[in-house]
């Protein structure tokens, strides 16, 4: 496995924004990561996975880390009887595919969301009334230890939150999914993707949800869209005029542009509501945001 230096991670994200990481590499094996957390460990360099970043911020200045990325083996799906067995790095659209020529339901609501099956158990992904925790059995975790299975609950996974910290890997997933009509899946697919694009900026350059919906009756989306932001720019960035709790990429955004609109959308959010928003989009390399009051 070759460890590539100086590697640009914009393209590797949905946001087209970021500079490079220091060292990067492309498992396609468990032995593989396993190799590779060992060489990071022993140059004391922390480890970043990506799946389709999708939910990643990468800074301007890049990250001092070895950034890996999982393909082989670990971005492949296969069903057997009523699991679907996925590499971390598989992507959704492709889990979907598989479950669906098998006849097996329960993944549908996932066709909203441009991930992987990896990042989805790091991030608890869900959409619709589901999540990751409720059809994963279990994931292969990697660490500087070696190779574990765990299950959801060992995971910690809530509301887009799991246990898991930035040197472990998850290398497999196995989702249990149920039997059902491969045309009845299709027609549920089809009506939700109807149901996001009613909603969501669909055919922008976007790193999903900016802010975890808050402990109030407003989402984060219409509480931002209370405040006036819709729309509002900086720099190459710019809130959605379509839904406020998205940043789309307006016109070679960079990630200061992002944080900046953030910061901002954290600060109208406190004074008007007096609610500290929590960012659900991931940073990777020195990105901060202030604390609210200012
Ligand atoms: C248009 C759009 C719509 C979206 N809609 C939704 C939605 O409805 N619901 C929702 O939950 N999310 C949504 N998202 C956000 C995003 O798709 C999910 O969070 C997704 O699960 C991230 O997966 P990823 O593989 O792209 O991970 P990345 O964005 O690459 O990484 C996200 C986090 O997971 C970690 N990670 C990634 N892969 C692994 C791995 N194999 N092992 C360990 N850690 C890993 C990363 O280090 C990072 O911390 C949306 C995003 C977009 C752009």
């Amino acid at each position: 496995m070759k460890i590539e230096r100086g590697v640009a991670l914009g393209r590797y994200t949905t946001l087209g924004a970021g500079g490079q990481a220091r060292a990067f590499a492309r498992p396609t094996t468990v032995e593989d990561v396993e190799r590779a957390l060992a060489w990071a460990v022993e140059r004391k360099l922390p480890i970043v996975t990506i799946g389709l970043g999708s939910n990643l911020l990468v800074a301007d200045e890049g990250v001092d880390a070895l950034v890996l990325k999982l393909g082989g083996e670990l971005i492949s799906a296969e069903v057997r009887a009523d699991l679907l067995i996925a590499g971390g790095g598989a992507p959704n659209a492709v889990c979907l595919h598989r479950a669906r020529a098998a006849g097996l339901g329960a993944f549908e609501f996932a066709c909203a969301i441009p991930g992987t099956a990896g990042g989805g158990v790091r991030m608890n992904a869900g959409a619709y009334g589901s999540d990751w925790s409720e059809i994963l059995r279990r994931a292969l975790v990697v660490d500087e230890r070696g190779a574990r299975w765990l299950t959801p609950t060992e995971l910690g996974l809530s509301y887009r939150r799991s246990a898991l910290e930035p040197g472990q890997v998850v290398a497999r997933v196995e989702f249990r999914l149920e039997p059902r009509d491969p045309d009845e899946i299709k027609a549920r697919v089809a009506e939700l993707q109807a149901l996001r694009k009613a909603a969501q900026p669909t055919n922008k350059r976007t790193f999903g949800s900016v802010f975890k919906n808050p402990q109030h009756a407003l989402t984060a989306g219409l509480m931002l869209e209370a405040c006036g932001l819709k729309g509002h720019r900086i720099g190459g960035a710019q809130i959605s005029p379509r839904h406020a709790n998205f940043i789309e990429n307006a016109d070679g955004a960079r990630a200061v542009d992002a944080v900046a609109l953030m910061a901002e959308a954290r600060r109208r959010a406190h004074e008007e509501y007096g609610v500290e928003l929590e960012h659900e989009v991931q940073f990777v390399g020195p990105l901060t945001l202030p604390p609210c009051g200012r």
